[in-house]
C-alpha cells in the first residue's frame, strides 16, 4: 500500500487540480435552468479564448475520439478524399476513422519520429490540380509536436482550397495554438489534458468555411450534429443533457489558464519539457522525437535501451513510487516510454517524476549515467521570467 499522493505523468489524462475538484463538487442543476443557460454561456465562450477563436466552439459529452467524429461527420462526404500524415498512434487511429467513413485517405507514411511536413503537404496539394482533396487532417501533438502555422502557411501557397482540420487534444491549453490566425477549420480537443478535467468533453472548434462545407456535406449524423447544437448553445443551452458538472470543471479550468496567461502556460510547458530533455539526454537515453522544432512541450517519449522492456520498466517505477507513466502505443510498444508533463505540472512535481525514472532506472538495472536529475535541477532554479505567479501576489498591494 502506497502512502501520499499518486504520479500520474501519463501524457492525460493529466492530474486534475484541487481547484477544479472543488468546483466540481456540486449538485447537478436543472440542465434548462436561467442557472445552467449562464454555466453554458460562460463555459462556451472562455472555450473560444482557449482555442483563440471568435468563432463557435461546442462541446460534446464524449471522449476526443467523438470530437474527431463530430470534424469528419460534419465536414466530409463518403467517397470524399483527404490528405493525412502519419505521425503516429493517433494520427493512425483517426485514419482508420475516417476510412469507416467511406473517405479515401491519402496517408503519408511516417516513422513516428517527426511531425507533418510542411514541405510534403504543399508538394502533395500542389499536385492535386483537380482540387480532389477535401481537406488536410493533422494532429498536432503526439511524441511529436507538428508546425501548424507553417503548414498554414505551406498550404496558402498553394491557393487549395482544402479545409484545415487539427487535433488539438494533447496539446490545447499546453502549447501555442491559435485557430483564427492559422485559419484552421475544425480544430478537435478534449477534457482530460491541458484543460485539467476528467475525461468527458470533446471539443470542436468551428471556422465559417466548416459551417458551410456542413450545409452541402452528405454524411448521415445526429448525436454529433453541430447545427443541432449550435441553436440552443446560442443561450447556453445543450440538445440533450450535458455533463454538468464536468461544466463547473472547465469554468473553473479555464479561470485557472486564463490567471496564469496563456503565454505563461506555453511557457511553462517549453521549460518543462527542456529540463526533462536535458536530464534525459544526461542519463544517455534517447528522445524519440528526433526534429528539435518538433519537441512536444507536453510529453517526452523515451526510447529504451536494448534488451530492455519499456512496460516491465514502467512496472517498476509503479510499484516502486507509485507513479504512473505512459506506455508507447502500438507501433512502439514495449520500445518507450512517456513522460507527461502537461497541466497542474509545475518545476517540483517535475523534479519528482524525474526523480522516479532516475530511482526506476537503477532499480530495473537500465545502464545510465546518474545525475539528470541534477541537470533538471539547475535548468529550474531559476523562477522563470514573464507575469508573476498570481500565489505570490500580495492582496491589496
Ligand atoms: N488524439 C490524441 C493526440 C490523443 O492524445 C488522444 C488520447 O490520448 C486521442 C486523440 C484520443 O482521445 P480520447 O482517448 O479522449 O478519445
Amino acid at each position: 500500500m502506497h502512502q501520499g499522493r499518486h504520479f500520474l505523468q501519463i501524457p492525460g489524462p493529466s492530474p486534475v487540480p484541487e481547484r477544479v475538484l472543488r468546483a466540481m463538487d456540486m449538485p447537478v442543476i436543472d440542465h434548462r435552468s436561467a442557472e445552467f443557460g449562464e454555466l453554458g454561456r460562460i463555459v462556451l465562450e472562455g472555450s473560444q479564448k482557449i482555442f483563440q477563436t471568435k468563432g463557435p466552439v461546442v462541446i460534446f459529452p464524449s471522449s476526443g475520439t467523438g470530437a474527431w467524429e463530430a470534424a469528419i461527420v460534419n465536414t466530409l462526404s463518403p467517397g470524399d478524399k483527404v490528405l493525412m500524415v502519419e505521425t503516429g498512434h493517433f494520427a493512425t487511429l483517426w485514419r482508420q476513422m475516417a476510412g469507416r467513413f467511406g473517405i479515401e485517405v491519402d496517408f503519408v507514411p511516417g516513422d513516428w519520429r517527426r511531425g507533418a511536413d510542411p514541405a510534403l503537404i504543399e508538394a502533395r496539394l500542389t499536385e492535386d490540380t483537380a482540387q480532389a482533396i477535401k481537406a488536410v487532417m493533422v494532429v498536432h501533438n503526439e511524441t511529436s509536436t507538428s508546425r501548424i502555422a507553417e503548414i498554414r502557411a505551406a498550404i496558402d501557397r498553394t491557393g487549395h482550397p482544402a479545409l484545415l482540420m487539427v487535433d488539438t487534444i494533447s496539446s490545447l491549453g499546453s502549447v501555442d495554438y491559435r485557430h483564427d490566425e492559422w485559419k484552421v477549420d475544425v480544430s478537435v480537443s478534449c477534457s482530460q489534458k491541458g484543460f485539467m478535467l476528467p475525461p468527458g468533453l470533446g471539443f470542436n472548434a468551428i471556422s465559417q468555411k466548416a459551417l458551410a462545407a456542413a450545409k452541402s456535406n452528405k454524411m448521415p449524423r445526429s448525436y454529433f450534429d453541430w447545427e443541432e447544437m449550435l441553436k440552443p448553445n446560442a443561450k447556453g443551452f445543450f440538445p440533450y443533457t450535458p455533463a454538468t458538472n464536468l461544466l463547473y470543471g472547465l469554468r473553473e479550468a479555464i479561470a485557472m489558464l486564463l490567471e496564469e496567461g496563456l503565454d505563461n502556460v506555453f511557457a511553462r510547458h517549453q521549460r518543462l519539457a527542456a529540463a526533462t530533455r536535458a536530464a534525459v539526454n544526461h542519463w544517455g537515453l534517447e528522445v524519440l522525437c528526433q526534429e528539435p522544432s518538433e519537441f512536444s512541450p507536453v510529453l517526452t517519449a523515451v526510447l529504451m535501451p536494448p534488451g530492455h522492456d519499456a512496460d516491465q520498466f514502467r512496472k517498476v517505477v509503479l510499484d516502486n513510487y507509485n507513479m504512473s507513466l505512459g506506455s508507447g502505443l502500438s507501433k512502439v510498444a514495449g520500445k518507450v516510454f512517456r513522460i507527461g508533463h502537461l497541466g497542474e505540472c509545475n518545476a517540483l512535481t517535475l523534479l519528482g517524476a524525474l526523480t522516479g525514472v532516475e530511482m526506476g532506472l537503477s532499480v530495473a538495472g537500465v545502464r545510465h549515467r546518474s545525475g539528470g536529475v541534477d541537470v533538471a535541477m539547475k535548468l529550474l532554479e531559476q523562477r522563470p521570467q514573464g507575469n508573476a505567479s498570481p500565489h505570490l501576489k500580495v492582496v491589496g498591494t
